[in-house]
């Protein structure tokens, strides 16, 4: 039997389901953009692991920077014992956030936890319960994460009752290029209905929606937020853990609204694939909870704080940023080409990207979400030798998270498998 079906047999490990991808591919090991499996087959990593290798898999100064981190303090619990690289690492990332008020960062394990962790501040901050997010959102899997996601299935089926006081109005359809307008009208029907603005702790969005497909938030959308908050006091929470640390083109998605948040949740690429999560906020509000009232025994580990301060530099010195840019308008140039080729009968339809936070919807002829083809192509694509990864609402939308140090030629050897799987599917 082949290593990767004996792999298949065993039954011990309670598999997450919804990936999607009924062609497993059992990692062995991963270089940059390339993974090899258990069978020494290898793959063009279209996925980075869910928007975790920015900086490519096991990138060499990463990795450096985690040995040494190993040899010389593995855990001490910042609460019992402080160290060094979390000081520096909470001091760089306040530098990065974007805003003139002086920040704070504090460290913890997983994107959810970030996200519960902004949630208790804005709380503890305002005195208030109510948080509002949006249709479409994903924020976690824990239970606050969950009664903040929007999309009810597979994420909140058999898990309720959810935490109270959460409120969901509708993201901005793109498909209706709406600026925002009908959720600011549901807002208003929520601030007069069901709980006062004055209630408010909290307005929680990602900037470009991950899981729900990719969807760009009007920047006007973003100003209109930040006013809203400003206005009656509502902590404004801008949730990056699958949109920062470069993709979109800028350090963080929500610098293209040039707006500053109150407090930003970040995870997932800071470093690399080592687990560390954080939230970075204004000072007076990051101060708010009492002493003891966040944190966690792995909360920012020595090694997540290595990894990270590894992962900024390499963002610098390799200019992740800029290249997030080209990258992008390539893979729009390789979609819209597909596209205007048209030969797969009018299957792809919006292709939509900021930086190289890019996606294609493929749909049926006509013109509605095809998520059978979308699962199909996923699964076609890794007997290919691609990874990819779907996701939207209707799960039928392909996105492309690539490591952004992916080689040209891997890139263009990426799009040309994408495109003879979409004719085999
Ligand atoms: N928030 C967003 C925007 C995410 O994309 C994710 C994960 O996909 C999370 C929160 C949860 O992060 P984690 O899976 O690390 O808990």
């Amino acid at each position: 039997m082949s290593a990767n079906a004996s792999l298949h047999q065993r039954r011990g490990a309670a598999v997450p389901r919804g990936v999607g991808n009924a062609y497993a591919v059992y990692a062995k090991s991963a270089n940059n953009s390339e993974i090899t499996d258990e069978e020494g087959k290898k793959y063009i990593d279209f996925a980075g692991g869910i928007a975790v290798v920015n900086t490519g898999h096991c990138h060499p100064k990463v990795i450096a920077a985690v040995k040494a981190q190993v040899e010389q303090l593995t855990h001490a619990c910042f609460q019992v014992t402080p160290y060094e690289p979390y000081i520096r690492l909470a001091e760089r990332i306040n530098d990065m956030v974007p805003g003139k008020s002086p920040k704070k960062t504090i460290f913890l394990t997983t994107g959810a936890e970030a996200v519960e962790n902004a949630v208790k501040i804005a709380r503890a901050y305002t005195k208030r319960s109510g948080i509002i997010a949006f249709s479409g959102a994903f924020h976690g899997r824990t239970m606050m994460g969950m009664a903040l996601t929007g999309k009810y299935a597979p994420y909140k089926i058999g898990f309720g009752p959810f935490p109270s006081d959460v409120y969901h109005v509708p993201f901005p359809d793109p498909a209706l290029k709406d600026d925002g307008a009908a959720a600011l009208k549901h807002l208003d029907y929520i601030f007069k209905a069901d709980i006062g603005p004055d209630n408010v702790a909290a307005i929680i969005i990602e900037p470009v929606q991950g899981e729900g497909g990719f969807n760009i938030v009007p920047f006007s959308f973003m100003k209109a937020l930040r006013e809203l908050c400003t206005k009656h006091g509502i902590v404004f929470i801008v949730d990056e853990i699958q949109s920062g640390f470069a993709r979109t083109g800028k350090m963080f998605a929500v610098e293209h609204s040039g707006i500053e948040p109150d407090l930003v949740t970040m995870a997932k690429s800071m470093a690399g694939g080592f687990p560390i999560s954080a939230v970075c906020g204004k000072a007076e509000i990051m101060d708010a909870p009492a002493p003891g009232g966040l944190g966690g025994t792995y909360a920012g580990s020595p090694i997540g704080c290595a990894a990270a301060n590894a992962v900024i530099d390499v963002m610098e010195e390799e200019n992740l940023v800029e290249r997030a840019n080209v990258i992008g308008k390539r893979m729009l140039e390789r979609l819209n080409d597909m596209k205007r080729k048209n030969s797969f009968g009018n299957r792809i339809g919006d292709i939509r990207g900021l930086g190289a936070m890019v996606a294609c919807d493929l749909v049926k002829s006509d013109g509605t979400p095809d998520a059978d083809l979308t699962k199909a192509v996923v699964t076609k694509a890794a007997e290919n030798g691609l990874v990819l990864l779907s996701c939207g609402v209707n799960a039928n939308v392909l996105r492309f998270l690539m490591p952004l140090t992916i080689p040209e030629k891997q890139l263009e050897a990426g799009f040309d498998i994408l495109e003879k799987t979409i004719g085999q599917a």
